[in-house]
């Protein structure tokens, strides 16, 4: 039985054998072509494009060793205070015509107070009412009301990253806990709000913590899991391991769509530095990607990842679950003849130095 067919029907693949496919026992272009059929299975060659909104920067009082926004950072920021409704709501507008599929309002802190959850829920019921693109919040710890609260005001889903595992999260953050982490993850599903959660590599886990964190939300059942790949930005405490190349992070989100084969993958935060130029192959496992840039870090922008996506073969997936036209994107429809044409024809050097 192949891997994709035990993946699609089980048995479930087991810690071991998740575990085995980040390393080199079975060739990578292999464990990909099993990750594709599997995300095919599911999503077909569609991909999901997000756009972050950093809606709050820096000033956190907490300390994850990881993020420039940490109060222990000396990365230089521009901090600011939440934006205004009308600046978010112009925002999402941007992301729609983009041809985004999901508009992510993310805010430093440690969590929201009332008030700003009430403020935030109203934000939200503004954009749902005039965009019919997808939202999602992540604004750190939230108890069950607060959630209700977002989950009433349409937000589709809650992003709350686990990070890492249990044993290893003392050493990038000692103000809150996994286990708070996990208690926000229970809030959102005790009120019904679809949750986001992943990982981020590159900080010291082994091939065991990840398959662990992966068999974690896998037995959450979470509707989404980001892969960010460390972003070392100067001025953090918590530095890249060192352990991250393009085939490490490609068997990795491999492994995530494998463990969890009807969940959103996404090649998340630092996929242009880490992936390289096997970028595009993250779309194999993956079929979703972030555009424009990161918190306060810049990414690709989106007519370059269009690019990738339409040179790959895939397709990018709108709001109401259409395929979006390449020119709707601002690319050109007839790539394939113009891109042959410019590789049958090239300009040749008439003389030889
Ligand atoms: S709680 Fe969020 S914003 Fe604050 S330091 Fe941690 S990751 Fe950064």
């Amino acid at each position: 039985m192949s891997l994709a067919d035990r993946s699609l029907r089980g048995p479930v693949l087991s810690s071991g054998e998740l575990e085995a496919l980040l390393g080199d026992e079975l060739p990578l272009l292999e464990l990909l072509h099993q990750a594709f059929v599997v995300r095919e299975h599911y999503f077909g060659r569609r991909v999901q494009v997000h756009v972050l909104d950093n809606a709050r920067n820096a000033r956190c009082p907490e300390d994850c060793g990881y993020c420039s926004q940490s109060a222990i950072s000396d990365a230089p920021l521009d901090p600011y205070e939440w934006k205004r409704r009308s600046e978010m709501l112009e925002n999402a507008r941007a992301a729609y015509d983009l041809g985004a599929y999901r508009y992510c309002i993310v805010a430093s802190g440690r969590g929201p107070t009332r008030k700003q959850t009430a403020a935030l829920a109203e934000t939200v019921r503004c954009i749902k009412r005039e965009l019919p693109i997808q939202v999602c919040v992540s604004v750190g710890l939230l108890d069950e009301d607060k959630a209700l609260v977002l989950k009433q005001a349409g937000v589709d889903r809650l992003n709350h990253n686990l990070n890492t595992t249990a044993a290893l999260y003392p050493k990038i953050c000692t103000t809150h806990t996994h286990a708070d982490r996990c208690a926000t993850l229970d809030a959102a599903r005790a009120v019904g709000l679809e949750q986001c959660s992943g990982l981020i590599m590159g900080m010291g886990e082994s091939n065991a913590d990840l398959v662990e964190v992966a068999l974690d939300l896998r037995e959450r059942s979470v509707a989404s899991i980001p892969l960010n790949f460390l972003i070392p930005i100067e001025g953090n405490p918590v530095q890249s391991d060192g352990s991250l190349n393009p085939e490490r992070c490609l068997r990795a989100l491999a492994m995530l769509r494998l463990a969890n084969p009807g969940a959103e993958v996404r090649a998340a935060g630092g996929r242009e530095g880490h992936l390289g130029s096997l970028e595009a192959l993250s779309l194999w496992p993956a079929n979703s990607l972030f555009v424009g840039g990161y918190l306060t870090t810049l990414g690709h922008d989106a007519l370059a990842t269009y690019r990738m996506i339409r040179d790959a073969g895939f397709e990018v997936e709108l709001p109401d679950g259409k395929v979006a036209s390449w020119a709707q994107l601002g690319l050109d429809e007839e790539f394939r003849v113009l891109g042959s044409e410019r590789i049958l024809k090239p300009d040749v050097a008439t003389e030889i130095p």
